[in-house]
């Protein structure tokens, strides 16, 4: 598992952004790959993760590396915390660097398939990093979890490869991800701008779509970039015309002096609301406007936001239940955010940002009922 620490972010860009940012006014890459001095203003808070599930993983007798798991379906697994650019608003920018071998990819698979808590297990995350910067290892994992977990009926790859770098998405990729006998392959990827949709990005995705791979789509509701109406439903309309399913409007996560990023959740939910019941999107490219928090993703549904403290903070409801999370994960501990409820569920406490604009007030804030 990589430790979280509170370094320096390098600045990291591949030729093709560099190549299109020389090109034209293109903010929406700017934004979201150059360092801001804004950077710097780190606020009280603001966490180098996105939840706590660093809980240390023991298999077959010793630590394993690279797994995180919350949930009974799923485990996730990072090969590596490589990228082809460093999205400035990621949390994987408080990763330390790694990479694992073939011997802890092998080992991941085993705990995959025979691990006790994993006998509901049907869902593998291969994320990262970035999964697609090390397509060997990828092939090698898949291999793997082909032979020793054959209760995994879907292997997700998160990757923003085919943004930052298209040109390796080659055939040597096609043939990574070919289809295996036990599982199928999705890919998770993230379109923040329907200006990203360069046509080598276009072409990309469509080699990876004619390699057997269903694309989703995760998009960051980011300030500057895609906080306005219009700009989501042109991102939803092309997604759709890509055949690329739109899944989560995810609200910025609270990292580390990346506050200038996050419009307020208040904000999010008003986009939300219009990009789903305008009528401006059809039925097919609506997606859910969800948040990381340190107990796993919360989607915002009426009532999901319960309180509001005066450190900027909101109290929310999820459906998990506490007993259901230390059966599937049992090192798992609360984090000090979150309590459990009288009905035995988390509730968790979790950063808003203001959005640039002055701070709200415990009473002005939202409070039950308003998301
Ligand atoms: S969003 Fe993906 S590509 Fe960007 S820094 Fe995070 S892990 Fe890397």
């Amino acid at each position: 598992m990589a430790g979280a620490k509170h370094g320096v972010f390098h600045e990291k860009t591949s030729p093709f952004l560099r190549e299109k940012m020389a090109e034209s006014p293109v903010d929406f890459l700017r934004r979201q790959y150059l360092v801001d001095p804004a950077e710097s203003a780190v606020k009280d808070l603001e966490v180098d993760r996105h939840y706590h599930s660093e809980v240390e993983t023991v298999f077959e007798g010793r630590a394993l590396r690279g797994v995180e798991k919350l949930y009974r379906r799923l485990v996730l697994v990072e090969p590596t915390s490589v990228c082809a650019a460093h999205c400035r608003w990621c949390i994987r920018g408080q990763y330390d660097t790694f990479t694992l071998n073939e011997e802890e990819l092998d080992r991941v698979a085993r705990y995959c398939g025979t691990a006790p808590e994993n006998q509901d297990v049907r869902e593998v995350l291969v994320t990262g990093g970035d999964p697609l910067m090390l397509v060997d290892r990828l092939d090698f994992l898949l291999d793997a979890i082909e032979r020793h977990a054959p209760n995994v009926r879907v292997v997700r790859i998160g990757t923003r490869v085919p943004l930052q770098d298209p040109r390796r998405v080659d055939d040597r990729m096609a043939h990574a991800l070919r289809p295996r006998s036990t599982f199928r392959i999705e890919i998770a990827t993230h379109v923040n701008h329907p200006g990203e949709l360069f046509s080598e990005v276009r072409e990309a995705y469509q080699r990876l779509q004619d390699a057997g791979a269903v694309i989703y789509d995760q998009t960051v509701l980011l300030r500057g970039v895609n906080d306005n109406l219009d700009t989501l439903v042109e991102l939803v309309e092309e997604l759709r015309e890509l055949r690329i399913e739109m899944h989560y409007l995810f609200h910025c996560v609270p990292i580390r002096g990346m506050d200038h990023h996050r419009t307020s959740l208040a904000e999010g939910l008003r986009l939300a609301r219009l990009l789903t019941s305008s009528g401006r999107t059809s039925g097919r490219a609506k997606p859910m406007f969800t948040a990381m928090t340190d107990i796993g993703k919360i989607t915002l549904y009426e009532g999901t936001i319960l309180d509001r403290d005066g450190d900027g903070r909101v109290l929310l409801r999820s459906g998990y239940s506490h007993q259901d999370r230390l059966r599937w994960t049992p090192n798992w501990r609360l984090p000090s955010s979150a309590h459990v409820d009288e009905d035995g569920l988390l509730r968790v406490w979790y950063l808003d940002s203001t959005g640039g604009a002055e701070p709200a007030t415990a009473a002005s804030g939202a409070t039950a009922g308003s998301a």
